[in-house]
């Protein structure tokens, strides 16, 4: 390689939306620009499209076009699923302050998408139960069958986490759920389009998904809502969504959402096979060739494209850094966001030390990354690994 390479290693973060999806969603912005709900025919034609793109969505989980409901993405899709549920199927509270009452069940692990909606219905009045994973990010069914209670209305388990790409048992969740009469909603952000999904199949009643992990446009995603599941809107207004989503469709980028779902879906075998080699290949040189370096997440329960690795006595921050100045995209365990150093709640859920889990580096691939991209990633990490340790007074101490 000659100059500064561009090697994209964090596809989990968002992806490039491909030259065919654009092209896909050109004509929706200034030649098809009707509002879907007019009467005049100019319009109608984009109603239909609205349809087309829901039926092809639908075929990608096995599910009908009528409960897929279009959103601004992950997000967006999580609360809804959540608050919504807990408002319909919660009890009449106790007392006037809490209004509602009821008790959902969900993960350690899951985005903050659902962690930060689970703890506003806690101060709303819901109880919530966080159910522990194991040392490889598997949730933990004998508790999660303990924490059933005569008023959980809803389990909200992730179909693959987005850190350390752990795949949960999600037929046997479902199969928990049903015996209960209990609502099982997954957010599948990152397993949708990356692994099969059956919601018949799987026994899920509620799935998050959305476009910009899939090579679609960003602000676009689906609610898919099993037929019986009766949640309110989220969004209050119009009668868009068949009245469960409010506001003036985004033609565009639903169009774009569809042409993305059709691409990953007929391409998955291959561009998972390719991805899972180029993983294995970066997880398996990394083990082999750099000291006290530990493999975060289960080592085949995995998504394909998605590597997480400890090295001790590294700060996983500084890392970035000198990786970025080598051309390489990637991204830490620790959720640092501007100052707050916390480490990320998904490795202290697997049982990671702090200063471990500090030291973490998530990578993850997608179909346009090479091997030789991978060689050139472990020798820039072997370097980096060693120049840091070599300023590290805590490795000193170690290595006497
Ligand atoms: C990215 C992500 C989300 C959020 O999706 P947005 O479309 O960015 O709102 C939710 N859950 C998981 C697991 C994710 O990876």
């Amino acid at each position: 390689m000659t100059g500064k390479p561009f090697i994209y290693l964090d596809h989990a973060a968002t992806t490039a939306t491909r030259p065919e999806v654009v092209e896909a969603m050109l004509p929706y912005f200034s030649e098809n620009f009707g509002n879907p709900s007019s009467v005049y025919s100019f319009s109608q034609k984009n109603r239909a499209v609205l349809s087309e793109c829901r039926e092809k969505i639908a075929r990608c989980l096995n599910a009908s076009s009528n409960e897929i409901y279009f959103t601004a993405g992950g997000s967006e899709s999580d609360n809804w699923a959540l608050k919504a549920a807990a408002l319909k199927y919660g009890n009449q509270g106790a007392n006037a302050v809490s209004k509602k009452s009821g008790h959902i069940i969900t993960t350690k692990i899951e985005h903050h998408a659902i962690l930060h909606t689970a703890s506003y219905l806690e101060q709303s009045g819901y109880d919530v139960t966080y159910i522990d994973v194991d040392e490889n990010g598997i949730i933990k069914l004998d508790e999660l069958k303990k924490a059933i209670r005569e008023d959980t209305i809803l389990i909200s388990v992730m179909f693959a986490n987005n850190e350390i790409g752990t795949i949960e048992p999600i037929k046997e969740i479902g199969e928990i759920a049903r015996e209960h009469d209990i609502i099982f909603h997954t957010d599948a952000v990152q397993a949708f389009g990356q692994i099969p999904i059956d919601v018949n199949e799987y026994n899920i009643d509620m799935l998050s998904a959305s476009g910009h992990k899939l090579n679609g446009p960003k602000g676009t995603g689906f609610l898919y809502i099993r037929t019986g599941v009766n949640i309110g809107s989220f969004i209050h207004g119009g009668a868009q969504e068949r009245g469960r989503r409010a506001g003036t469709e985004n033609v565009p980028g639903i169009v774009g959402l569809a042409k993305a779902c059709e691409i990953a879906f007929s391409t998955m075998k291959e561009r998972t096979e390719k991805e899972i080699i180029l993983r294995d290949h970066l997880i398996d040189r990394i083990l082999y060739e750099v000291p006290y370096a530990r493999l975060n997440g289960h080592r085949t329960k995995r998504l394909p494209n998605n590597v997480n690795i400890s090295f001790q006595f590294v700060q996983g921050e500084s890392m970035l850094i000198m990786l970025d100045m080598a051309g390489i995209c990637a991204s830490s365990g620790s959720a640092c966001t501007s100052g707050s150093i916390d480490p990320s709640h998904v490795l202290m859920a697997i049982g990671l030390p702090e200063d471990i889990a500090h030291g973490s580096l998530r990578m993850t691939l997608g179909d346009e990354n090479t091997l030789e991209e991978m060689d050139y990633v472990v020798e820039k990490i072997k370097e980096n690994v060693g120049r840091l340790r070599s300023m590290s007074p805590q490795f000193e101490d170690f290595i006497k």
